[in-house]
């Protein structure tokens, strides 16, 4: 049988996850995500086009915009079929009515079109089967954020692919990690984020982490910790319940409302008593008199979005904050070339004044992606793989990834370009 991959993003390149499947001899694709990534003047890219009656249906990874940001796109004029966690599809009304509060101008879909596709959505839970035509989908936790999902389809002749979308192995406090062990895959299209590196030790870093954050609470001074609003706000704070259960910690900006959603969604949270008791023993901030009033506060931890300082309550923070020397910012995710949080990492500056920043800043790797190791033992879990198409990466890290592969599991591998088309024969 011959196998189309389309790729429609995320070729060579992290984000804009857009990946369309089917049978050479089919009419309609099956399409994995369709994700938005943000230029250097933060305008959104989407992915390539498609039309929609070439899609027989819709199946999103997780809620994280790179993965469904464009996805209302298909809902002004056509209702193409659509899957997703139940967790998944609120979050995702979350994070795209965010979008389209703050970058609705560049965007050609408006609240109406989100509101059509989120109602559309059919919700699946892990270890759901469902039959589309002749093809049968099953669902599976992904590891990278709460309701993230892989999906793994065969055809009638028994050919099949996984599409991990973004994955993560290791067990954090809020997800437990992935695994594919035992299943069969000819193809598996995974993510390559860090192909070329493997994180440092999950228990080190948190170690460290905590005990930074109490150097600078016993001092008397403020730990500003900008997170991501969706997930790693929450894996923060459920640290923070742990290990610093008597802290003043605060939260700021979305991580409050998804916290409070996390909470109705048990099944899919790892620890959640940690996370019931972040909720009950932390402070969330309402409004900007609160705001003002905490950044007087000594001795207390604010964990606020976003996590590249690009936006969100964490840029205000910043601003009242940077400049007390008893104070840090602390970040905890991958900070991107050109944004806020990587210009106070390499040159100490707040912005391109050139203001120089007294706090103390650091910098902790919480990544929610598996790491080069933890991916190449992905790949070698799954039976009978034959090919692995390496999307979501650098062109060098979805390479060296695929050397790795290839020597560790003996399946071949591609690199796609967004915009190539692949076909396989299996
Ligand atoms: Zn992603
Ligand atoms: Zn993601």
């Amino acid at each position: 049988m011959k196998l189309e991959i389309l790729v429609l993003g995320s070729g060579r390149e992290v984000g804009r996850a857009a990946i369309a499947i089917k049978r050479n001899s089919d009419q309609q694709y099956l399409l994995f995500d369709y994700g938005i990534n943000f230029d250097l003047e933060d305008k959104p890219v989407l992915p390539l086009p498609i039309s929609p009656n070439k899609i027989r249906a819709l199946f999103i990874s997780h809620a994280h915009l790179d993965h469904i940001g464009a996805a209302p796109l298909f809902y002004i004029s056509s209702h193409p079929s659509i899957y997703s966690t139940l967790l998944t599809a609120l979050l995702s009304k979350i994070m795209i009515s965010d979008m389209l509060r703050l970058s609705g101008y560049y965007l050609p879909f408006e609240y109406l079109e989100l509101d059509t596709m989120i109602n559309s959505i059919k919700t699946l839970s892990y270890g759901a089967q469902i039959e589309i035509d002749d093809k049968i989908v099953n669902v599976f936790s992904a590891g990278h954020i709460p309701g993230s999902a892989m999906y793994r389809v065969e055809f009638r002749d028994g050919t099949s692919v996984i599409y991990t979308g973004d994955v993560n192995t290791i067990d954090t406090r809020i997800v437990k990690g992935a695994t594919l062990n035992g299943l069969e895959a000819d193809v598996l299209v995974m993510e390559s984020t860090y192909g070329l590196y493997n994180h440092p030790i999950r228990e080190r870093v948190e170690e460290s982490f905590i005990e930074t954050v109490k150097s600078v609470v016993e001092d008397g001074g403020i730990a500003l910790v900008p997170a991501f609003s969706l997930g790693r706000a929450q894996e923060i704070l459920a640290l923070l319940a742990d290990r610093m259960p008597h802290a003043n910690v605060y939260y700021d900006g979305m991580s409050r409302e998804i916290l409070e959603l996390f909470l109705q969604f048990k099944e899919y949270i790892n620890n959640y008593q940690l996370l019931e008791k972040a909720a009950k023993l932390f402070t969330p901030v309402k409004g900007s008199d609160m705001r003002k009033q905490i950044c007087k506060e000594g001795g207390s931890v604010i964990v606020s979005p976003a996590g590249m300082l690009k936006g969100g309550p964490a840029q205000y923070y910043v601003k009242r904050l940077y400049n007390d020397s008893k104070n840090a910012i602390i970040l905890v995710s991958y900070q991107a070339p050109s944004t806020p949080g990587r210009r106070l990492l390499t040159d100490g500056v707040l912005d391109d004044s050139g203001t120089r920043v007294k706090a103390k800043v650091y910098w902790f790797d919480f990544s929610s992606h598996a790491g080069s190791n933890n991916l190449v033992e992905l790949a070698k879990s799954v039976r009978n793989l034959k090919k692995v198409i390496l999307i979501h990466g650098s062109e060098d890290a979805a390479f060296t990834l695929g050397y790795r592969i290839k020597e560790a599991a003996g399946a071949d591998f591609e690199v796609p370009k967004t915009g190539d088309s692949i076909i396989i024969e299996v």
